[in-house]
C-alpha cells in the first residue's frame, strides 16, 4: 500500500510519504525540493516530534525507513490546581462556569470566612504575633468566632517546633508554585502552598489547613489527592533550592468555638506519598486534562434523593441561562444552555 504514497529522492534514498506528508529518513537537503522548508506545517511537527515509531520495508530495491509520530497534533495546555480536579469531579458543568469567568455576584460566605481566616494564619507565620480581625463584612459573632480561632492557632504555631522553610530566600508561606506534568508536559500543576515547614531534626513538613464543622479524620490525611497533587508539585520545585524532598504532609484544621466546645487547632500528620498514589494522581490528571480539551462539561446529578442537583451556587443558572441577575458575566461570553430550558 504505501507504493501509492511515496516518492523516492534518488539522491538519498531517502522518501516523501505523501499521505503522511512526511520523510521516511531525514532529508539531506542538498536540493531545493526536498529541504524540510517544503514540507507541509504538519510534516514539519511530525518530524520535529521526538516520539517516533519506525517502520523498515522495501521497495524495488530500495530500502526504506518510514517514521511515524505517536502525536498527530501538539496538545493544547491545560493548568489544573487541586481545586480544579475537583471541580471537574464533582462536577464538570461548575468547572465549565468557572473557566468561563462567571461569577456569583454574592461571595459564598464559608470561602469569604476561609480567605479572612487565611489571612490571619498567615500574619501570624510570617510575625510569629497574634493576628485579630476587624473585617466589615463579618457580623460580631463571626468576628468573634474567627479570633477566636486565630489565637489558638497563634497557640499552636509557637508551640510546633517549625518554622517555615525558605525557598530563593522567600519564605515558603502561601506560595505559588508550578511544574510540568512528568509524562505529559501539555499539563502544568499549579498550587499555591499553604506552608513548607522545617522542625528541629530538620525535616520537612508540607501543610495544609483546613476549617470547617466537620473533622478531619486521620483516613482523609492519608488519602486527601491535595496533599499529593502539593507534594508532586513541590517536590520538582524544591530540587532547585537543594531541598530533596518532603519528609512529612500534614492537615492542621481549626475548628470555631460552639455552645459546648472551644475554638480548637489540631495538626494530623501523614506519611509523605509513595508512588502508587502520586502514579494514581497523576493519571487522573491526564484523564482530567484531556476531559478538558475534549470540552466535556457535563451536569454531575446525583443518585437518589440528591438528583435533580441544588449542589453549587451556579444552580439558577444552570437550570436557565437567561436567568443571569446573580452572575457577574465577562462580556462576549456565551453562557451554556441551562439545563431546564428548550433548545429549539
Ligand atoms: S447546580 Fe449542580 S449540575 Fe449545575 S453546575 Fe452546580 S453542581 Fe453542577
Amino acid at each position: 500500500m504505501f507504493a501509492l504514497f511515496y516518492s523516492i529522492c534518488t539522491n538519498t534514498k531517502s522518501a516523501l510519504c505523501r499521505q503522511a506528508k512526511i520523510w521516511m529518513t531525514r532529508c539531506c537537503g542538498s536540493c531545493p525540493r526536498k529541504k524540510m522548508a517544503h514540507l507541509s506545517q504538519t510534516a514539519q511537527q511530525l518530524w520535529a516530534f521526538p516520539e517516533t515509531v519506525q517502520m523498515k520495508f522495501e521497495k524495488d530495491g530500495v530500502k526504506i525507513t518510514w517514521r511515524k509520530s505517536m502525536e498527530k497534533e501538539k496538545k493544547a495546555e491545560v493548568r489544573l490546581s487541586p481545586s480544579s480536579m475537583i471541580t471537574m469531579e464533582t462536577c464538570a458543568r461548575q468547572f465549565w462556569y468557572k473557566s468561563l469567568r462567571i461569577k456569583p455576584k454574592e461571595k459564598d460566605r464559608k470561602m469569604l470566612l476561609g480567605t479572612i481566616r487565611h489571612l490571619g494564619f498567615e500574619h501570624t507565620l510570617r510575625t510569629d504575633q497574634p493576628a485579630a480581625c476587624a473585617d466589615a463584612r463579618l457580623t460580631e459573632k463571626e468576628t468573634q468566632s474567627i479570633n477566636a480561632e486565630l489565637l489558638v492557632f497563634y497557640d499552636w504555631w509557637m508551640e510546633s517546633g517549625l518554622t517555615p522553610a525558605y525557598i530563593h530566600q522567600t519564605p515558603a508561606i502561601e506560595l505559588k508554585i508550578e511544574s510540568r506534568h512528568p509524562d505529559d508536559p501539555s499539563i502544568i500543576l499549579v498550587t499555591r502552598m499553604d506552608l513548607l515547614a522545617v522542625d528541629e531534626d530538620d525535616e520537612y513538613w508540607l501543610i495544609d489547613w483546613k476549617s470547617g464543622k466537620t473533622k478531619a479524620t486521620q483516613c482523609f490525611a492519608d488519602h486527601a489527592d491535595q496533599l499529593t497533587f502539593m507534594q508532586i508539585i513541590a517536590e520538582d520545585v524544591l530540587q532547585e533550592a537543594s531541598i530533596d524532598k518532603i519528609d512529612h504532609l500534614a492537615i492542621v484544621e481549626s475548628h470555631p468555638p460552639s455552645a459546648q466546645k472551644n475554638a480548637a487547632v489540631n495538626m494530623i500528620p501523614s506519611p509523605r506519598r509513595g508512588a502508587a498514589q502520586v502514579e494514581d494522581l497523576l493519571s487522573k490528571t491526564r484523564v482530567i486534562a484531556d476531559r478538558i480539551r475534549n470540552q466535556e462539561f457535563f451536569a454531575t446529578s446525583r443518585y437518589g434523593f440528591n438528583s435533580p442537583c441544588n449542589l453549587c451556587e451556579y444552580q439558577s443558572l444552570c437550570a436557565n441561562s437567561k436567568d443571569t441577575a446573580g452572575f457577574h458575566i465577562p462580556p462576549g461570553i456565551n453562557i451554556p444552555t441551562g439545563l431546564f430550558e428548550e433548545v429549539s
